[in-house]
């Protein structure tokens, strides 16, 4: 609205007058000369930035006012059709300019080096030696340089070779070039070592020999059979001798930790331990709770027998032994705790060390010892492909392991049982009764009473099963429910009640080492 009211910068409005000669002329012509709601268009003067925007602004409203589109169809011959054509001739010069001019492209001449650029070109060329390379400038002969009849040999030769999958010791070192009798000869000495693993290292050093091209004798080898103990061998005066250098060795056990997050065996992997570190992990929380139980944010912790070299050396040196503790923690706060204890190599939590001592009757053994495959609920059956109540849990284990009573009671069924296979059905009182599916084999028959932890039969995968696995059911007034809602304590679990104390100070001591991990 610049324009409306009186502006004192602005000079007395005045109208554009005559058209100039050109495209505004011919646009402005094509238009009505007095439109009734247009106002009267001022020409601001320059002077200052408010006149350039007054000055701009009356562009825009000229501009709004014409267009660049002419349809050439109509009015042909008027001035504003031969504005239009020559507004297109404008548009089309600048493309016509760039018309590109396809000319073939002439080649230079060919020039080829002459004998000397060629004798210059041929010294610092790398080619075959049979094409006649020189192998480099400063190595073409010269008169300086003469050829000689014997090259001297090297003293010895020092070397590194690393064994490979399934080669042989003997055969490696020939292929070095020691000679076969220092081959075997080494062979021999090393036998009661063991043989050494694909990827060990060895460091020879090959003494001078009597007759070129004869195979070299073999004057020092070491190598380490162990991550613990590294081994030479010297040609002394007497032959070849070997001497063994224990490296002394850490034991303090690894402490891991780390955030569970979508795959807790990557996530422990990651941590530092290795695979069967992670599978005996994985075991251990199995036994005590359903890995649907574990949430990505929880925190594992595991502790791990470990032994170290101190020498520092990096390649082999170290290795984990048992798994010692295991954990999962939430919030903060441990969730579960199992560590192993006793001589048979299972692991409790306190309470189950503390229920096993107690002779607690209310907790069940292992019916087997394997991992949960199948949880008890609604569930699509594998093999008859429609979803029913999987009534019980479904425990993977080998073919033929022993399959434990729960609990002491009397067999009340032991024969084939439609898609159980061979079932037995034990009754332990107070209304609770277990089943056991898809058995091999049995070891009991109806009638016999059987005391908790006694073998009762043997995996197998009778009736409708997919592999060898146990199907575990629990039952309390004859109703199916989930086995897990009763916990199972490891076998053996017969430990004496001073333990207890003992157990907890030492699960103590393994989370007072320090941890690795984030
Ligand atoms: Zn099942």
């Amino acid at each position: 609205m610049a324009f409306a009211g009186p502006d004192p910068l602005v000079a007395a409005p005045r109208s554009f007058g005559r058209a100039a000669p050109g495209q505004a002329g011919l646009r402005r012509a094509a238009l009505p000369r007095a439109e009734p709601d247009a106002p009267p268009v001022p020409v601001p003067s320059l002077r200052d930035w408010r006149r350039w925007d007054r000055w701009c602004r009356w562009v825009e409203r000229r501009l709004a006012r014409r267009t660049l589109t002419i349809d050439l169809r109509a009015d042909i011959g008027s001035r504003r059709w031969c504005g239009g054509l020559a507004l297109l001739g404008a548009y089309l010069l600048p493309a016509l300019l760039c018309w590109p001019t396809l000319a073939p492209l002439v080649a230079a001449p060919l020039s080829l080096p002459g004998d000397d650029e060629a004798a210059e070109m041929r010294a610092q060329a790398i080619r075959p030696l049979i094409a006649g390379a020189t192998t480099g400038r400063h190595f073409a002969a010269t008169d300086s340089v003469t050829r000689l009849d014997s090259v001297p040999e090297r003293a010895t030769i020092a070397l590194t070779a690393v064994l490979g999958e399934n080669d042989d010791l003997v055969h490696m070192l020939q292929r070095l070039g020691l000679a076969a009798g220092d081959a075997a000869a080494v062979k021999a000495m090393t036998a009661p070592l063991g043989a050494p693993a694909p990827g060990t290292r060895f460091a020879i050093t090959l003494g001078p020999r009597a007759v070129a091209g004869d195979p070299r004798p073999l004057s020092v080898l070491s190598y380490r059979p162990r991550f613990d103990l590294d081994v030479t061998i010297t040609r002394t005066a007497g032959g070849l001798s070997l001497v063994k250098h224990p490296i002394p060795v850490d034991v303090t056990p690894l402490h891991l930790t780390g955030v569970v997050g979508s795959s807790l065996y990557r996530a422990a992997r990651d941590a530092g331990a290795d695979p069967d570190t992670v599978q005996a992990y994985l075991q251990a929380i199995d036994q005590y709770m359903p890995f649907e139980a574990i949430a990505p944010g929880d925190r594992f912790e595991l502790v791990v027998a470990h032994k170290r070299a101190l020498d520092g050396a990096t390649s082999n040196a170290g290795q984990d032994g048992d798994l010692l503790y295991a954990g999962i923690v939430r919030d903060g706060k441990p969730l579960l705790q199992v560590m192993r204890w006793g001589n048979d190599g299972n692991f409790y939590t306190p309470e189950a060390l503390a229920g096993a001592a107690e002779q607690n009757s209310s907790l069940l053994a292992a019916p087997v010892a394997g991992n949960i495959t199948s949880y008890f609920g609604m569930r699509r059956h594998p093999i008859l492909g429609y979803v029913r109540l999987h009534a019980g849990i479904d425990i993977a284990a080998a073919w033929g392991s022993p399959i434990y009573a729960v609990s002491d009671g009397v067999v009340t069924y032991a024969g084939w049982h439609g898609g159980h296979g061979n079932y037995i059905r034990l009754q332990h009182g107070g209304g609770i009764d277990t089943g056991y599916g898809h058995m091999s084999r049995f070891a009991v028959g109806v009638g016999m009473h059987v005391a908790r932890g006694q073998v009762i039969g043997y995996v197998g995968a009778t009736g409708l099963a997919t592999g060898p696995h146990l199907h575990y059911e629990l039952f309390r007034g004859g109703q199916p429910v989930d086995p897990l809602s009763i916990r199972f304590v490891p076998h053996h679990a017969q430990v004496d009640p001073h333990e207890l104390a003992a157990f907890r100070a030492r699960m103590q001591q393994l989370l007072a080492l320090p941890r690795t991990g984030v």
